[in-house]
């Protein structure tokens, strides 16, 4: 089963992702995770990625293409793979359809996780997240069992350099002129699916599988 969630930044795509790649044994593959990893690697890409990634962003398409296709031909990902953050622009949807298509393959699911631009400053605000293992918590709506620790790997956890508001601001316009048009692109494929990303995060995890099956 081959996924691509979509969503605004915070809408909860990576929280879902987890629980789909869990409940289905398929990999996260997530280009955000890929380059925060990279970054704390001090990597050429992780010093190019923060350059765009701090200012709220977008990595350049080729650059970004190039680490997920090496990412999704990787052997773990042959039975398939749940998306989150990629692609974010038309190019980029563009040049995972062509690979698939090589492979007389599709994309089975776009899942949209909708969240109203209102809502998503107060989630990303109060996000913290692990560098070292990739999970995420919420201070008030997912905590972690210990404050400010996670609980998969017992290291600390941060504010998110990009979630600062004035960030999260841009990254928001950057989705609506960037991304949302991916919306278009996945309906006339006829794989898209909305959800509504308001409710508890386990409600919106039932809507998943209700769709997954
Ligand atoms: P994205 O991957 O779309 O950027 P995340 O999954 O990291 O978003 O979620 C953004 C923030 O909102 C995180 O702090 C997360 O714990 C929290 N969150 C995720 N889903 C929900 C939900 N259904 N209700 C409330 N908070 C949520
Ligand atoms: P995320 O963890 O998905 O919220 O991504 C964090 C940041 O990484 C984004 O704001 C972008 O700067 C960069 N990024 C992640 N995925 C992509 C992508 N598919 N295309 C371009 N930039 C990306």
């Amino acid at each position: 089963m081959k996924i691509v969630m979509l969503g605004a930044p915070g809408a909860g795509k990576g929280t879902q992702a987890k629980m789909i790649a869990k409940e289905y044994g398929i990999p996260h593959v997530s280009t955000g995770d890929i380059f925060r990893a990279n970054i704390k690697e001090g990597t050429e890409l992780g010093k190019e990625a923060k350059s765009y990634m701090d200012k709220g962003e977008l990595v350049p398409d080729e650059l970004t293409v190039r680490i997920l296709l090496d990412r999704v031909a990787q052997d773990d990902c042959k039975n398939g793979y749940v998306l989150d953050g990629f692609p974010r622009t038309i190019p980029q949807a563009e040049v995972l359809d062509a690979e698939l298509t090589k492979l007389n393959d599709a994309i089975d699911f776009a899942i949209d996780v909708d969240v109203p631009d209102e809502n998503i400053i107060r989630r990303m605000s109060g996000r913290r997240a692990c560098l070292k293992c990739g999970a995420t918590y919420h201070i008030e709506h997912i905590p972690p069992k210990q404050e400010g620790i996670c609980d998969a790997c017992g290291s600390e956890l941060v504010l998110r350099d990009d979630d600062k508001e004035e960030t999260v601001k841009n990254r928001l316009d950057v989705y609506h002129k960037q991304t949302q048009p991916l919306i278009d692109f996945y309906t006339k494929k006829g794989v898209l699916k909305s959800v509504d990303g308001t409710v508890d995060s386990a409600e919106v995890f039932s809507a998943i599988k209700a769709i997954l099956g």
